[in-house]
């Protein structure tokens, strides 16, 4: 299990998905997408967005 390194919370693959498209493709530590979207400056709609969007084109991170 990975868990969120600020909050704890038990990550989806799509949360490490886009923490990784986003913020570091080698990253061992992730943000759910909630801290994800605080750290952002967003809100947690823009990171479901993102989420969709790499899916979308394909994006090998996500399954
Ligand atoms: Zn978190």
């Amino acid at each position: 299990m990975t868990c969120c390194k600020n909050c704890e919370k038990i990550l989806l693959l799509d949360e490490i998905a886009i923490y990784r498209r986003l913020i570091c493709r080698d990253a061992e530590e992730y943000l759910c997408k909630n801290c994800l979207a605080v750290s952002l400056k967003v809100g947690v709609e823009e990171i479901d967005k993102k989420i969709e969007h790499f899916r979308n084109i394909g994006c090998s991170l996500f399954i």
